[in-house]
């Protein structure tokens, strides 16, 4: 079953509510940059950004970004994909906010993580508004070192 954020986004309270409650959380917390992955982590981890007063790094599929790109490729249950952000976005030490809109397997984030991590950076969080515990994906995230933070969780 594919869990759809649109409905909450086309509602001005829910939307609200999804930003405000995620503003709340890192408010005070030490983060150079909200980093997101395409698509949908686009709308969330950009109106987080600038609520919090924070750069915003697109993480994309391959061949999507238009200057110099460093990526990462990682295994998907029927193949493989690869993903890219620009080679200047994060710079060693920086802290990072890793956000989607949802994990399932946590491949993809667990790819960008990796992605952020090659060029220096540090995983703050990952952050989703969904997470779904049945297939993992905070679990591998987890055991990747990496702290995990849903708004909520489906089964
Ligand atoms: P994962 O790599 O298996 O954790 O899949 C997460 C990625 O696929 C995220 O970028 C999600 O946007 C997308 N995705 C996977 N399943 C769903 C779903 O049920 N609804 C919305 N997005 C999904």
């Amino acid at each position: 079953m594919f869990r759809d954020i649109t409905t909450l986004l086309k509602d001005p309270v829910g939307f609200r509510v999804t930003i405000n409650e995620l503003v709340k959380r890192y408010t005070g917390v030490k983060i150079d940059r909200v980093a997101a992955i395409e698509a949908r982590g686009f709308i969330i981890g950009s109106a987080l950004a600038y609520q919090l007063g924070l750069g915003f790094v697109p993480i994309r599929k391959q061949g999507k970004l238009p200057a110099e790109t460093v990526g990462h490729d990682y295994e998907l249950e029927y193949g493989a994909d690869r993903i890219e952000m620009h080679v200047d976005a994060v710079s060693k030490g920086e802290r990072v906010l890793l956000v989607d809109d949802l994990t399932a397997t946590g491949g993809t984030a667990g790819a960008a993580c990796k992605l952020i991590e090659s060029m220096g950076g540090k995983i703050v969080e990952c952050c989703f508004v969904i997470d779904l515990p049945d297939l993992g994906g905070r679990a591998r995230l987890e055991k990747q070192g990496h702290k995990v933070f849903a708004l909520c969780e489906f089964e």
